[in-house]
């Protein structure tokens, strides 16, 4: 949820952060308020992705040259910390 304050009357109340961006009516008195968020939204994907390829893309890189070298315990110890890079990524991206 996000907190929105109206700026006609300064009513505050929360939206669902599925509005982020969007317009919500104040319950209050009516008025169209703008849901801040939308810029930071980019800023936030953009921030998660280039983390996950500055930290993913190398193990998973270090992962398949242990599979191509036939080099199972790199291959398993990399490929399972490139699984959980990607999981966090997933839940970083669905609890936003
Ligand atoms: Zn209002």
């Amino acid at each position: 949820m996000l907190s929105i304050t109206c700026k006609q009357c300064r009513t505050g109340w929360q939206v669902p952060k599925s509005k982020k961006g969007g317009q919500v009516n104040c319950p209050s008195c009516g008025v169209v308020n703008e849901v801040a968020g939308a810029s930071d939204a980019g800023w936030f994907y953009g921030l998660a992705f280039g983390g996950y390829a500055l930290v993913g893309l190398p193990l998973a890189i270090t992962a398949v040259i242990g599979i191509l070298n036939g080099e199972a315990g790199t291959a398993v110890c990399f490929g399972s910390a490139f699984a959980v890079v990607t999981i966090v990524l997933l839940f970083v991206l669905l609890g936003s």
